[in-house]
């Protein structure tokens, strides 16, 4: 009821939520009441989790913040929405996100723009930006988004908490609305690395509904949160500079704050190591190539059909199809569906999405030789703060630079987090937060979890 008055009092304003049902949530606050009094109590059992609205909850408005599905009521849960309940978890609503996605500033939304806490003229970042502003203003305990390109780590480094990208095939997809099904993974957004954790315990292990699930042994991401030693909790841990995260491109400002971050590091014991990440400055256009030829797949479905928005008026079939992707579909997503289509095309195949498939390789192979000198890699999550609505929406390249530092990480498959490092001053004054970045080996989530932990 806190957090329901609370988002009462402050969602007009922000815009975090697309998507609120009292009369369920306080049923299930009532379902988990009764449990704690019967001892059945689940680490997350009460907690009230916002969920991006990328997931399909039973029940539950579902539009993936498009005008495609803004009547779609989804008949099924998520895996990760099963997993929440089966916790005892509370769903407080479903949050703002850019269309199907796509976005670096929750400006694609067709449900309007979501308000930066910390700055009302500033963006949150994106595509999961309502889940960031929910976290960041306490509309909710924690979040859950998802990160394609950086979805879940530059909101996360511009509103100043915790997120996660976790390995690739750690978190079940199913019943994740598919943008590039390759890349997308879920993760949750938080206070804190240990409330992270708490959140990784319910969302990840094998499902096999999901193709690139992985099959391992469920685990304790707060395994390793608890050291023994309280003066060099991380001695022994070598932490990699790449060189190519320290260059142009990155806010003088905004590096200050990172690399008084990596001091900090130092006291806390850690040994600083010089890396390179030779191909990052590709990972961007290899990027534009293959996330979009996926959706351009992926958003085949939504042809009036079935579910979806269908036009009023048409003439025949194939009219009925183009009026209700026209219509359905804004800018961005319809960008991508022609970048997409068009480097799938016949003729095309080899010169651009054959040549992206191998250079992708090679980014993975970047990080596969950085890991052999060091156990964590850092670097700046993002590189600038906030910046403002508007400052970047007629310029597509400018917006996606944003996800520089990020995306490789999706490319190889590493799991990725942005830990709040400091704050840096805006040219008009502001003080605004910065995210640390923090990547490490397929599967080392509890260590990574740990060493922002110590931070903390
Ligand atoms: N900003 C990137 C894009 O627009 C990444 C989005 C994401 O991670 N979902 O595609």
């Amino acid at each position: 009821q806190t957090f329901l008055d609370r988002i009462q009092q402050y969602n007009p304003s922000i815009n975090a939520y697309i998507a609120l049902d009292e009369a369920k949530t306080l049923a299930q606050a009532k379902a988990a009441d009764a449990r704690i009094a019967d001892g059945n109590v689940a680490p997350l059992t009460g907690i009230p989790i916002a969920q991006k609205d990328i997931f399909c909850a039973k029940g539950w408005q579902t539009t993936c913040g498009s005008k495609m599905l803004a009547n779609f009521i989804a008949p099924y849960d998520a895996h990760i929405i099963t997993q929440f309940d089966a916790a005892g978890a509370v769903n407080l609503g479903k949050t703002n996100m850019d269309e199907f996605a796509m976005g670096s500033s929750n400006e694609t939304s067709y449900f309007g723009g979501v308000k930066n806490p910390w700055s009302f003229d500033r963006v949150p970042g994106g595509s999961s930006g309502g889940s960031a502003a929910a976290v960041a203003a306490r509309l909710c305990a924690a979040a859950t988004g998802t990160d394609t390109g950086g979805s879940i780590r530059q909101p996360a480094s511009l509103c100043g908490f915790t997120g996660l990208k976790p390995t690739y095939g750690a978190v079940s997809r199913y019943g994740m609305i598919a943008f590039a099904s390759s890349l997308d993974q879920a993760g949750p957004m938080a206070k804190s690395a240990e409330d992270c954790a708490l959140m990784m315990n319910v969302m990840a292990g094998f499902d096999e509904r999901d193709s690139t699930s992985l099959n391992r042994e469920k685990e304790d991401y707060t395994r390793a949160l608890y050291n023994s030693n309280p003066t060099k909790p991380l001695q022994g841990l070598k932490v990699g500079l790449p060189k190519e995260y320290f260059s142009e491109g990155l806010d003088a400002s905004v590096g200050k704050v990172i690399e008084a971050a990596i001091a900090e590091y130092k006291k806390l014991g850690a040994e600083i190591v010089d890396i390179s990440l030779p191909n990052t400055g590709l990972s961007i256009p290899v990027y534009y190539v293959l996330a979009p030829a996926e959706a351009s797949s992926n958003l085949s479905r939504y042809d009036g059909v079935r579910y979806g928005h269908r036009a009023a008026e048409y003439t025949d079939l194939m009219d009925m199809y183009n009026k209700s992707r026209a219509e359905g579909f804004g800018a961005e997503v319809k960008r991508r569906i022609l970048i997409g289509t068009y480097v799938l095309s016949a003729g095309y195949y080899d010169a651009y999405y054959l040549k992206a498939q191998q250079i992708r390789r090679l980014i993975a192979q970047d990080f596969v030789e950085a890991f052999k000198k060091c156990d964590v890699i850092m670097g700046p999550a993002a590189p600038s703060t906030a910046f403002k609505a508007g400052e970047k929406v007629d310029d597509p390249v400018a917006m996606y630079l944003q996800d520089i530092y990020t995306i490789s990480t999706n490319l190889a498959g590493l799991p990725g987090m942005s830990i709040p490092a400091g704050f840096a001053q805006s040219d008009d004054g502001v003080s605004l937060p910065v995210g640390l970045q923090i990547i490490g080996n397929y599967f080392d989530e509890a260590r990574m979890l740990n060493v922002a932990h110590q931070y903390q």
